[in-house]
């Protein structure tokens, strides 16, 4: 006897994933030079030297066995208030360890916050095109996924579009941003938007119902540190009931090292039962007790900056060679992904085409919509670089 839903989830994997595969196995054939693989999110720069010093004061200063030991379920008292003291002195709040969960990456932080706020049969809202594990996560909790599209031009939220998508089961708002995959950031005035009309909806209910159940906005962010300029507004600041999920995979190149968080502002009651219900969720997946060495890692690199520069750079080289060839696409203000519109209707088709030039984008079909594609440039320059040619063999295939 097996779960029908977990199998499917287990045998279809990631679009993403497959993709990566194929390269690899390409790679092995005619060299990884000849292979331009744009499929993951796994940062090109290396992790700042601050992480290894931060490594290796920890093997050389802590007894092992208090090292590797089991930290408290929530996390090590000293990185959670070195969490909160970092959101304090950048966004002028008053955060203690209370606030703060600490996780295994993002996807436990999503993951361990739609079980908390969603019970089975809520629905979820998600901006497509969106980053496709929010449907897992989602519907693993028993929840509903509703797709509202984001702007078809700037791939900005509408914040009436969410609001006609509201129903008495809607629970939760999921934004990503800046956002993978489209590189959007959304402004200060957009997010004040949203607010108002969820907030609108809650009173509403709170009249109906008797007592408060406000939809809560899940703010996933783990490329908070990768803009270009814009600002990346402070979500809880402009609506109460905001969680916001971190992660350190992108922002300290740590993917594999499975370290982040989960910010409950503890500002009512209803906050503290989240958050307490997000503590049983941790439990309820296997969450807790995130891994210990890394938790120290963030104590010491809570504020060590991110390397933007070389994605920036990557980002100017893409998108000007793209641009020459006559690709049109979404100008990233943010994260490491250039969103090009497809040459032809459906993207997979597009996607099979760029294969024959060993150019290997994902198809926006994976993200919620049709006729784009996701290029990820966190790469080595000499990828990219090097791939020029067959983005614009490709274009001119089509001509
Ligand atoms: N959320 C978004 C938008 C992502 O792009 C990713 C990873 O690419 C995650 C969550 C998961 O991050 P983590 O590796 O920290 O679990």
């Amino acid at each position: 006897m097996i779960n029908e839903q977990m199998y499917a989830y287990g045998a279809e994997s990631s679009k993403i994933r497959e993709i990566f595969s194929y390269a690899c196995a390409r790679k092995a054939e005619i060299g990884a030079e000849n292979v331009f693989d744009f499929s993951l999110g796994n940062p090109s720069i290396p992790a700042p030297d601050a992480v290894r010093k931060s490594i290796e004061r920890s093997l050389a200063e802590i007894p092992a066995a208090e090292l590797h030991g089991y930290t408290p379920a929530p996390g090590l008292p000293a990185a959670r208030e070195a969490v909160a003291a970092s959101l304090n002195r950048r966004f002028g709040t008053a955060y203690t360890a209370a606030d703060v969960f600490m996780t295994v990456g993002a996807a436990a932080s999503v993951s361990c916050t739609l079980r908390a706020v969603t019970c089975p049969g809520d629905e979820v809202i998600v901006i497509a095109p969106y980053f496709p594990e929010y449907r897992v996560w989602i519907e693993a909790a028993g929840a509903v996924c509703v797709e509202v599209p984001a702007d078809p031009e700037t791939f900005q939220i509408d914040p009436a579009a969410v609001a006609a998508a509201i129903t008495p089961r809607t629970a939760a708002v999921i934004i990503d941003s800046p956002n993978n995959p489209t590189g959007a950031i959304y402004p200060r005035e957009t997010l004040q938007a949203l607010a108002a009309e969820l907030e609108r909806v809650n009173q509403a209910r709170e009249q109906q119902l008797g007592h408060p159940q406000p939809i809560v906005l899940i703010s996933d962010e783990p490329y908070r540190e990768i803009t270009y300029g814009a600002e990346v507004p402070w979500v809880p600041a402009l609506y109460e009931h905001t969680v916001v999920c971190y992660s350190y995979s992108k922002s300290l190149s740590l993917p594999g090292e499975r370290v982040g968080w989960i910010l409950v502002p503890q500002v009512s009651e209803g906050a503290r039962r989240v958050m307490a219900a997000v503590a049983g969720a941790a439990r309820a997946l296997g969450f807790v007790c995130a891994p210990a060495l890394f938790q120290r890692v963030v104590i010491d690199c809570v504020d060590t900056p991110t390397d933007v520069e070389a994605y920036a750079r990557n980002r100017r080289m893409l998108t000007q060679a793209l641009a020459e060839a006559g690709y049109t696409y979404v100008e990233p203000d943010g994260a490491f992904y250039l969103w090009v519109r497809a040459l032809e209707p459906d993207a997979e088709a597009f996607c099979e085409r760029a294969r024959a030039f060993e150019l290997l984008p994902v198809p926006s079909d994976s993200f919620g919509v049709g006729g784009w594609v996701r290029v990820g440039y966190c790469v080595a320059p000499e990828t990219i670089e090097r791939s020029l040619p067959a983005w614009r063999a490709l274009a001119e295939s089509y001509r």
